[in-house]
């Protein structure tokens, strides 16, 4: 079965072509981190219209490389939501457009659930049952996951996601956006020992993630080194970054290996922009392994938004008989655990 998958949920429109026996045939994307760096974040607007002009023109490029023809197509999936809504219709537009004109059925799949599955799109796969970490934009969740749409939300951010927090020090930092990979490029040459930012909430019991003190550390310590008599130097800004992101990771590691233990797993999947930070996947592996658990994670191109992870997830529920309704429609929120697990979907409860 080959699945068509369209990304257009925020500020990447990503496209794939993902085949049920042969794997992921081919993808695109395009980031429009130029179109709204000068914003200091994403215009919706601006979003939505430019994926109406990239989305077909990758469709093109997907096809081609992957040496198929539109007449290949078994069924479209696209991102319904969570995410923008003019941006999320845009690309439920298309799709269902698409799939009417080569009468196929489309489906429309949930933004976190694409996440949480791109780990799948690698060679060594993860079993279930197993905790996610999503750490995304968006998202901060520990999730228990049976299966598909089998998920129990263990703990999630009650303010910023780790994303979001990553962002944020950036501007303080004086980089752009999206500044996750940048404080990593900075934090690699900044001193561990020279500052101590809190771990938030380690010492309270439970599952959830807070990380807006965390970011009022961060103003406080950039402010102090301004007020110096050198000024904020370029060393000052490595260290913060790098004290920064110690603490974020540390709280992360510290949850993953609370929520294996209360759920008595040995299988952390980690997902979502963030994991693609490379002081996070290498201290979780090590402290993981000290617990005989394992960590599976999407490669880099795979953990930030992307096509392959729709046209994944999509054909994991197409292929189950799940397709969309006449009252499917774009949800901008939408909680995971209202996904229908696959044996129920198979029975026709989709959408
Ligand atoms: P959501 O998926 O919750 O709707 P989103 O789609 O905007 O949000 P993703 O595309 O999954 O989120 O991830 C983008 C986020 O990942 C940004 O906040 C970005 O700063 C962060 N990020 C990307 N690479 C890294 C990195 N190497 N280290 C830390 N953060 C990173
Ligand atoms: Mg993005
Ligand atoms: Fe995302």
């Amino acid at each position: 079965m080959l699945i068509l998958g369209l990304e257009t949920s925020c500020d990447e429109t990503g496209v794939a072509l993902y085949d049920t026996d042969r794997g992921l045939l081919a993808h695109a994307l395009f980031s429009q981190v130029d179109i709204h760096v000068e914003y200091g974040g994403v215009v919706p607007e601006l979003a939505s219209r430019d994926h109406v002009r990239k989305t077909l023109p990758l469709l093109e490029q997907v096809l081609a490389e992957a040496g198929c023809s539109a007449a290949d197509i078994d069924g479209v999936a696209y991102t319904a939501g969570p995410g923008l809504v003019g941006a999320l219709m845009v690309g439920a537009t298309l799709a269902r457009a698409l799939a009417w004109g080569w009468g196929v059925p489309a489906l429309g799949v949930h933004h976190m659930e694409g996440h949480l599955l791109a780990p799948m799109l690698e060679a060594e796969r993860p079993e279930f049952p197993f905790v996610a970490l999503l750490v995304s934009g968006g998202h901060t969740q520990l999730v228990r996951v049976d299966g598909i749409g089998q998920y129990r939300l263990l703990g999630e951010s009650l303010d910023d996601a780790a994303g979001e927090a990553f962002d944020k020090a950036a501007k303080m930092l004086g980089l752009p956006y999206p500044g996750g990979p940048h404080i990593a490029r900075l934090a690699e040459r900044g001193d561990p020992a020279r500052f101590d930012f809190p771990r938030p909430m380690v010492n309270r019991p439970g599952l959830d993630f807070s990380f807006s003190g965390l970011k009022t550390y961060t103003l406080n310590t950039v402010n102090d080194c301004r007020e110096a008599a050198a000024g904020l130097t370029e060393q000052d800004r490595c260290d913060i970054a790098r004290a920064f992101e110690e603490a974020v990771v540390a709280t992360l590691v510290i949850k993953c290996r609370r929520a294996l233990r209360q759920e008595h797993l040995d299988t952390l999947v980690m997902a979502g922009g963030v994991s693609a930070n490379r002081n996070l996947r290498a201290t979780l592996e090590r402290a993981l392994a000290k617990e005989h658990a394992r960590v599976f994670y999407p490669a880099p191109e795979f953990c930030t938004d992307n096509g392959a992870m729709i046209a994944y997830a999509g054909a994991q529920r197409l292929l189950a008989g799940q397709v969309d309704d006449e009252e499917s429609r774009v949800r901008p929120r939408w909680p995971m655990a209202e996904l229908p697990p696959l044996s129920r979907a198979a029975h026709g409860a989709g959408g």
